[in-house]
Formats: structure tokens, C-alpha cells, sequence
């Protein structure tokens, strides 16, 4: 690669990286930069693992709004909301409300699924090319639905999804169990489940560092860790400058720094709508009734697949949190909801890691993937789905910094 790059990714998050896969494909010299001391430990490091391709719903939408009270008030364990005067959070509040009418957040669910669709094909397309060993699989998953409302209502989403190439089915409890034994014990509280057969996992930290190995095995791709840096725009053109001064200058920068963008952009006029959402997760050993398909529940919002050997469950939703700390009475009440949804899913005695992280939420549950002027192109925001949707989001961020410069 020349002394300088031809392109800069800022930030060695899932995005980041497949950013710069997209990029280094296409034939362009890539310098990854990332303050962490090696890729995937941010939000990536330790989530849910699902690529969930055809579960790519809106968190606004109607219901949500109805229960907001409730929610505020504390009565549902998985959901946390830290009002603040900032005006950021009130701007993003107000967008979040538009964003869970019935319109529009349907219109948000199906452009996710456009993106989680064309997600798996970038993925499947890397994975032809380099079979990356990141503990990937298709196990398909099971949304758990226990009231008949909500059960109407994914089984409408499903209808409408399916015109537009997902593939999912409504199943009843006994179809459920038969598919998935481990789910016996909890055949009576359902009143159905959604399958979708093509959902995949895998491991996102693992997927960063073999994706870095093969970029820069293979590809004009370098990468420096442990640089915190910061962006500053000079006569319209963006430079990345480091900590100790060192101006880095590129003919292109993708800025790919999740829920730290908006600390990054201050000073430079562009501004995202990103909020911290804190979640948790847990791995363990499998237990007795551990489930090989995918499990979520969707009343308890807790997600359990098999990683390898291992089990991981993720969930609970901290609006407004901003530490990555692990809090003992939230990382319980993951615990204990995962417990009362399927007890005999892992050795909840023999936790073996416990992990909080901060999603990246945008109030349109879409990340925000565009150019911002000459050179400078965001892609950022992506909530609760950025291990489903970094690889398509990465192909669209390359393809449009290859835009001709204006
Ligand atoms: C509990 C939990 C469970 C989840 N489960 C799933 C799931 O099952 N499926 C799914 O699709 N998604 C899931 N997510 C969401 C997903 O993890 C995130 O959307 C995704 O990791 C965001 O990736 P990213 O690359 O944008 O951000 P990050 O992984 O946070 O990467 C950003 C990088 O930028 C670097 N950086 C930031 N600022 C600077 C700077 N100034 N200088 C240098 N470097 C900088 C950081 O060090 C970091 O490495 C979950 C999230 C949580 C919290």
C-alpha cells in the first residue's frame, strides 16, 4: 500500500471490518484504526450471536408505545429507561415516537429485512471465498410467542415478509416441540412460535480477528490498534487525526465507530441520531434440555443459541445507559429470565462469562449509512442488529465511497 492510504475505517467493530472487506475486495489499499488494542472488542465483543437475517422488526412500533408507561415505571424486567434532559435524547425521542406508527415502523422492519437479505448473500459470498472459522452454523430459529395477541401479530409479519423473500413459518406448540425437544417444558404457556430456518450464528469477536488475518494476508489492508482518534474537517475534506497529533490524511474515510459516533462528529457539524442501549450476556456450558435451534423468547427478550461447544444468551434493554460495567442486579435479572423461559438450557451454576454492551440504537431501528460531502461516509447505528446486518451495510458503505469524489 502507498504511504497514504486510499481509504481509512475507522473503527474494527463488525462493521468496521466488513467495511473494509467490502473496500479491499474492490481492489482498494485499506488502513483499519481501532483505540481498542485488537478488532471486536466493542460492541461485537460478546452479543447475542444471531444473524438473524429475517428478524430484522422495528423496536417501535405501536405496542411499544402502549406499554411505554408501564415501562417507565420499571414493570418489565427486560427494559430499562434513563430519561435525560440532554438534548440529544429528547431529539431522539421525539424521532423514536415517529418512527412506532404502524406505517412507518413496518416500513423500517421491511427495509431491515432488505438489508438482512442482502447481508446473508455478502456473507455466504465471503464464506465461498474464505471459509473464515468464526463458530458459524444454520441452526434456524424459534420466536416463542405465550399470548395470542402477539402471536397474531408476528404470524401478519410473517405474511408480509414472506412476499418480500424471507422464509419463515407460524407453528404451533406441538409443532414447536417436535421440531425442538428441548422446548417441552415449556409446550403449555405457548400459544405458538415463528421458525425461520435460515437464521444463522457465529461468533462476532472470532469473525473480526479471522477477517483481519485474511485482509491482511490476501489484501492491500493494514491495521493500527490502540490509536484513539478523532475527525477534523479542513476546507470540506475530512482528516483523521490521532491522540498524540499525527494527522492522517485518505482520499476516503468510512467512520464505522457505533455508539461512539456522535462523541466522535462533535465539533464537525454532522450529526447522528445514536443512543447507548446497554444489554448482557452470558456463556456457559450447554445443560441437560440445551436447545440446537435458536431460541427467542419474546416475551422474556432473551435470545439462547449454540456458540461451538458453548451456549449464549443474551438480552435485557438499558436505554440511556452509558457503562459497559456490568451491573449485578441487571446481569440477575437476565439470568433469572432466561431460567424461567428454559431452565435446562445451560449450566446456569457454571456461568463462565458474563458481558454488558452498549447497542448503537437509531430511533428507526436502520442504521444511518451515507455520505457526508467529499470522501466521508458513515456507517453507524446499527442497534440490536449489527452482526446481521454488517456485511450488507459494509457493501453499501464501499460502494458508495467509490462514488466519484465530489
Ligand atoms: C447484549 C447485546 C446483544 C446483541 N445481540 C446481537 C445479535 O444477536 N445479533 C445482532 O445482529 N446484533 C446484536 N447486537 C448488536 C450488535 O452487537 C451491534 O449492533 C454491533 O456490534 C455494532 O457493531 P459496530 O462495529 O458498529 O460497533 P463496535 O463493535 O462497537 O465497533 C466500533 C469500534 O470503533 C472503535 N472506536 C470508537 N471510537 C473510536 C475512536 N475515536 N478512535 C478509534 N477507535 C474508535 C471502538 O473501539 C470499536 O472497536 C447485540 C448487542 C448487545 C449489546
Amino acid at each position: 500500500m502507498a504511504e497514504r492510504p486510499e481509504a481509512i475505517v475507522l473503527g474494527a467493530g463488525v462493521v468496521g471490518m466488513a467495511t473494509a472487506y467490502a473496500l479491499a475486495r474492490r481492489g482498494v489499499g485499506v488502513l483499519i484504526l481501532d483505540r481498542s488494542v485488537e478488532p471486536g472488542r466493542g460492541t461485537s465483543f460478546a452479543n447475542g450471536a444471531q444473524l438473524s437475517y429475517a428478524y430484522t422488526d422495528a423496536l417501535g412500533t405501536p405496542a411499544l408505545l402502549r406499554k411505554l408507561p408501564m415501562l417507565a415505571l420499571g414493570a418489565d424486567p427486560a427494559f430499562r429507561l434513563r430519561p435525560s434532559m440532554d438534548p440529544g435524547f429528547i431529539r431522539w425521542g421525539l424521532s423514536f415516537l415517529r418512527n412506532s406508527t404502524a406505517a412507518r415502523s413496518l416500513g423500517n422492519t421491511l427495509e431491515g429485512l432488505r438489508l438482512g437479505l442482502e447481508s446473508r448473500a455478502a456473507m455466504h459470498a465471503l464464506l465461498e471465498r474464505h471459509p473464515l472459522d468464526f463458530l458459524h452454523s444454520m441452526p434456524g430459529k424459534l420466536h416463542l410467542y405465550e399470548d395470542s395477541e402477539s402471536l397474531a401479530a408476528a404470524s401478519a409479519m410473517v405474511e408480509r415478509k414472506r412476499r418480500e423473500g424471507a422464509v419463515q413459518e407460524v407453528l404451533s406448540p406441538a409443532q414447536a416441540v417436535a421440531l425442538e425437544p428441548a422446548l417441552a417444558s415449556a409446550e403449555t404457556r405457548l400459544s405458538g412460535a415463528v421458525y425461520s430456518p435460515e437464521e444463522e450464528v457465529g461468533d462476532p469477536y472470532l469473525f473480526c480477528r479471522k477477517l483481519l488475518e485474511t485482509l491482511k494476508s490476501d489484501y492491500r489492508v493494514q491495521a493500527r490498534f490502540g490509536v484513539n482518534a478523532r475527525l477534523e474537517i479542513r476546507d470540506g475534506r475530512p482528516d483523521v487525526v490521532l491522540a498524540d497529533g499525527e494527522r492522517i490524511e485518505a482520499e476516503r474515510i468510512a467512520v464505522c465507530t457505533g455508539v461512539d459516533t456522535p462523541k466522535l462528529l462533535k465539533g464537525t457539524g454532522i450529526r447522528v441520531p445514536i443512543w447507548p442501549m446497554r444489554g448482557y450476556s452470558i456463556t456457559a456450558p450447554p445443560g441437560p434440555d440445551a436447545p440446537r435451534i435458536s431460541i427467542t423468547d419474546a416475551r422474556r427478550k432473551v435470545v439462547f443459541c449454540r456458540l461451538g461447544e458453548r451456549m449464549r444468551i443474551a438480552g435485557l434493554a438499558d436505554l440511556g445507559s452509558r457503562s459497559t460495567d456490568i451491573d449485578a442486579v441487571r446481569l440477575k435479572s437476565l439470568i433469572d429470565s432466561a431460567r424461567a423461559s428454559l431452565p435446562g438450557a445451560v449450566e446456569f451454576d457454571r456461568v463462565e462469562s458474563s458481558w454488558a454492551g452498549l447497542r448503537p440504537m437509531t430511533p428507526s431501528s436502520l442504521p444511518v449509512i451515507r455520505k457526508e460531502g467529499a470522501g466521508l461516509v458513515l456507517n453507524v447505528g446499527h442497534g440490536g442488529l449489527g452482526w446481521t446486518f454488517a456485511m450488507g451495510s459494509g457493501e453499501r458503505a464501499a460502494a458508495l465511497m467509490l462514488e466519484k469524489l465530489d
